[in-house]
């Protein structure tokens, strides 16, 4: 085989512990464990394509500012590019691509028939009014016009962004193309095509995925102590949802800091990041930081606020028997070799959180047939998609020898991506 240069597209980790590397240290090490042709391994360290935009803002008094915008496109072997778009003044490139790779392994894992990308905006939410945000949107999708739409690439709510974003992305999208285009975003609000149940679909997955792990390892659910860090929309409805199934939910956090209490807080009572922004830590008097949170000890420990909390520093500290990632690259790929070598396994973000993608797919069935799903429906499918990834990744984390349980998503993910682009071929 010729000797390859790198594509252009490609982006280098800045360094080793930011999500690209990450990304990139777990293809190599679940690579180890799958009978892949080198080829398509290599095809997928790449992304496919990255587009950057300059996006002209006009703020509120007037003054003009230029924002810089990604969507990386990893690959669609499987179906159009799917994933989440953020706002966040830390946003890479790099970031994106990293990001976009592991939804390609998640919308595998599922066996969702959508490929990986991720877009993003370097700017602050919080420094922008309602009307400066609804602009940056709609300009945003005027950008992107001709790389997104419902059979190529399908943005959703991400860091900063939410129901309202995505509704003003689907109206500007629409009218350039002159037709209601329900389907080229997903997380929209229900009143405009969106699903029921997608909002809490990623919290619910965590909730699934850590009482099917507890499950596994013959542990009783009611007898279960769990910290949560982050109460947005992935830990407050995963602490809601394990604690209305017998669960003892001892400590939750937001980014102001943590609440604690070794007996069990009353979690509904406690309200959510998007109810009451920053509130957590004025809910009870025994307040604890973010970085405590993560060395208490409990069962099981959900990360699901940012990237890469738990680091090669905290992880020999960390006391939980399990984590589960709640938040998308929560533990970077050193912490994860301490917490091997300390046999706590750690499920992972492809997996535990992958019920906002999958009540995408959802959403995206439903735009393009024109019917409404029952949130009951809603629940009920994603409780059977759930488990039948748990049951495709505990299979392959079963057999195996040496396998972390997230060498064994990926191995699902690969496998089933490998055999897509055999069957599809390399063209020309
Ligand atoms: N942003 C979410 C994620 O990281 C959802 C993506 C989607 O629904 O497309 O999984």
């Amino acid at each position: 085989m010729a000797t390859s240069t790198p594509p252009d597209v490609v982006v280098e980790a800045e360094d080793e512990d930011d999500i690209l590397g990450t990304a990139r240290k777990q293809l190599e090490r679940a690579a180890a464990h799958v009978d892949v042709d080198p080829a398509i391994l290599e095809r997928l360290r790449y992304p496919a394509r990255v587009h950057r935009v300059s996006i002209p803002l006009e703020r509120d008094d007037g003054r003009v500012e230029v924002i810089t915008g990604y969507r990386a496109q990893h690959d669609n072997v499987r179906g159009p590019f799917k994933g989440g778009l953020r706002y966040h003044p830390d946003v890479t490139e790099s970031e994106c691509v990293g990001l976009a790779m592991w939804m390609t392994w998640k919308c595998a894992v599922m066996d969702l028939p959508f490929g990986g990308a991720k877009g993003g905006v370097v700017v602050d939410p919080k420094s922008l009014s309602e009307a400066e945000t609804e602009r940056l949107t709609r300009r945003l999708a005027q950008e992107f016009r001709t790389i997104v739409g419902p059979d190529h690439d399908i943005p959703a709510p991400d860091m900063g962004t939410g129901g309202q974003e995505m509704a003003w992305f689907m109206d500007a999208y629409s009218m350039q193309v002159g037709e209601s285009s329900p389907g080229v975003v997903t997380g929209k609000p229900p009143v405009v095509g969106g699903s029921q149940g997608r909002e809490e679909a990623p919290g619910r997955s965590v909730a699934i995925i850590t009482r099917e792990l507890l499950d596994y390892y013959e542990r009783p659910l009611e007898d279960t102590t769990i910290a949560v860090q982050g109460f947005g929309s992935v830990g407050a409805n995963a602490a809601r949802a394990l604690e209305e199934w017998g669960a003892t939910i001892v400590a939750v956090s937001d980014v102001n800091g943590g609440i604690y209490d070794e007996d069990g807080l009353d979690v509904a009572a406690i309200p959510t990041h998007q109810e009451q922004p920053e509130a957590v830590a004025r809910q009870a008097e025994t307040t604890i930081s973010n970085d405590d949170l993560l060395t208490l000890d409990v069962d099981v420990l959900i990360p699901a606020a940012i990237s890469n909390v738990i680091t090669a520093t905290n992880a020999p500290d960390v006391r939980a028997d399990f984590v589960v990632e709640g938040a998308n690259g929560p533990t970077t790929a050193a912490a994860e070799s301490i917490l091997d070598d300390r046999s706590i396994p750690v499920i992972p973000d492809v997996l535990a959180n992958a019920g906002g993608v999958t009540v995408s797919y959802f959403e995206w069935l439903q735009d393009r047939n024109r019917r409404r799903w029952s949130l009951e429906r809603v629940r009920n499918e994603l409780e059977s998609e759930m488990t039948t990834a748990w049951s495709a990744v505990a299979r392959e984390y079963a057999a195996g020898s040496a396998l972390t349980w997230r060498d064994a998503a990926y191995v699902v993910a690969l496998a089933r991506l490998a055999a897509a682009h055999e069957a599809r071929g390399l063209w020309p």
